[in-house]
């Protein structure tokens, strides 16, 4: 475990209380354990103190805290990163700075660093604009754009990051910067794919993209080597508008299902035209061609509606790995197919991404996302009980990457868990991470901010 998720200093949360002038919350108080639970199960952290900014004076002063005490900080916006919380340390909980302003005739709005996903988006569809985000609306905006973002506009827009046109930031000094590409460049670069290493965002300046009525919603089949080759082939060869998220699992036991397939095998796509609804239903017809639906619920429909209602009570326990693929061809859904039987894992999958497009044509070195061409993207996971079990799960994840791994060792950094720092670096190859190593060494040389996917600054 990476340091500074526990600590032995010690604050005071009643001098805390006369000294901020937004709200502290200490052990004793009302609304404490709802306020430091993460979306992860098995993840159950007590911080010292949560600290709760209404606005960036309000961030500058914990921080000092934090500097004064030398108590480890973790910032959180969605919590749902493995570095959401802190056993004795400070929580700045973001979830408090939720403003939204949109300029219509710009395209443009500025976001509070404490909105969701769903928040967001929701607040844009009434503009019949979008940002994209992931394919979660409980995300936080914050986690998400600062790792990069891939979702269901990636393709035809970009990754959240490439629609990002400036933030405020706090450094770890206290400074209060607006950075954007003519102010502060270098930490612009940052942000955009260094995650939370470099001072905490209060509000992100985003571009909006025309995305109202949508052809998308999922599109169940039977997982056969056959079909998910086929629908690899068919996510490769859509248009633009078009994204898949192809999840190969065991049907889950839920209404819409019929009962004989669940617990089987099968292709669970989430499918995604943002464009003209006539083009879009004719490109659905790719992945519909493939097998007989088990269920089929591609239709036309506002954006927001892809993202299904979350349960605030939802907090799997899963372990997971990341991978990058060059290519996919039948014996890596044979491997698929291979694993996910062999596996007891109460839920098990194999998460597929056919990525290019728009994200694919920003050039490696413009962000700190430099996998840009990188053209599919995995994750291997499974669910596990508790520590019984989580060893074999892990193993499983791990072995399951590996036998489908092609040689590209990179990583999205948005995927990682506590995974060391191999796993850090690979997310950032090269000149990349010389690079962000220098600008931390700039922007938080004490490495304040280290509860993060952590690239420690530069000696
Ligand atoms: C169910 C699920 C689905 C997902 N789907 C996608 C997906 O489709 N696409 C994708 O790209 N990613 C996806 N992710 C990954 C997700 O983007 C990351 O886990 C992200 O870090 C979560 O952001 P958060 O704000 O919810 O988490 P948090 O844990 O609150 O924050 C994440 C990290 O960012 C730092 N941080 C948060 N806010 C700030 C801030 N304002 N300033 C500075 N640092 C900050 C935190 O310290 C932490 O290190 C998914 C994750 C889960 C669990």
């Amino acid at each position: 475990m990476q340091a500074g998720l526990t600590s032995t200093s010690t604050v005071s949360v009643s001098t805390l209380k006369n000294q901020l002038s937004c709200r502290v919350i200490g052990p004793e108080d009302a609304g404490y354990d709802e306020m430091r639970a993460v979306f992860a199960g098995g993840i159950d952290r007590r911080p010292a103190v949560i600290i709760r900014p209404l606005n960036a004076t309000d961030v500058a002063q914990a921080l000092g805290v934090a500097r004064e005490s030398g108590l480890p900080i973790a910032i959180r916006n969605g919590g749902h990163s493995y570095y959401a919380s802190t056993e004795g340390g400070i929580l700045l909980d973001l979830r408090e700075l939720t403003t939204f302003e949109i300029d219509r005739e710009k395209r443009t709005a500025w976001a509070g660093a404490g909105m969701t996903a769903i928040e967001y988006t929701k607040a844009a569809a009434e503009h019949g604009l979008a940002t994209g985000f992931g394919d979660t609306g409980s995300v936080g905006i914050s986690g998400i754009t600062l790792g990069g973002g891939i979702g269901y506009l990636t393709r035809k827009y970009g990754m959240t990051i490439d629609s990002l046109l400036g933030a405020e930031v706090v450094t770890a000094d206290g400074q209060q910067l607006q950075v954007n590409a003519n102010s502060h460049p270098d930490l612009f670069w940052a942000i955009r794919g260094g995650g939370g290493n470099f001072g905490v965002v209060t509000r992100f300046h985003f571009q909006l993209h025309p995305v109202d009525q949508i052809v998308g919603g999922m599109l169940m089949l039977p997982a056969t080597a056959d079909n998910i080759a086929k629908a690899m082939a068919a996510a490769s060869a859509a248009p633009e508008e078009l994204t898949a998220i192809i999840n190969i699992m065991p049907a889950p036991p839920l209404p819409f299902v019929p009962k004989e397939h669940q617990g089987k095998l099968v292709i669970m796509l989430l499918l995604c035209y943002a464009g003209d609804v006539e083009a879009g239903t004719k490109a659905m017809a790719a992945f519909k061609g493939i097998a007989p639906a088990i269920v089929d619920m591609v239709r036309p429909i506002k954006y927001p509606e892809l993202y299904p209602p979350d349960d605030p009570n939802y907090h799997p326990k899963a372990v997971g790995r990341t991978f990058f693929l060059d290519r996919f061809d039948r014996a890596a859904a044979d491997t698929i197919v291979d694993y996910l039987q062999r596996s007891d894992a109460p839920m098990r999958v194999a998460q597929l991404r056919v990525l290019g497009g728009a994200m694919a044509r920003v050039p490696a070195d413009a962000t700190a996302y430099a996998h840009r061409t990188t053209p599919i993207m995995g994750v291997a996971a499974a669910f596990f009980t508790g520590p019984e079990d989580f060893g074999k799960r892990e193993t499983w994840t791990k072995e399951f990457a590996s036998a489908l791994r092609q040689g590209n060792e990179g990583v999205y950094v948005n995927f990682l868990a506590d995974e060391g720092e191999a796993r850090i670096r690979a997310a950032y190859p090269g000149a990349t991470w010389d690079r962000l190593a220098a600008i931390k060494a700039q922007y938080d040389p004490q490495n304040l901010f280290r509860m993060n996917q952590n690239i420690p600054p530069r000696a």
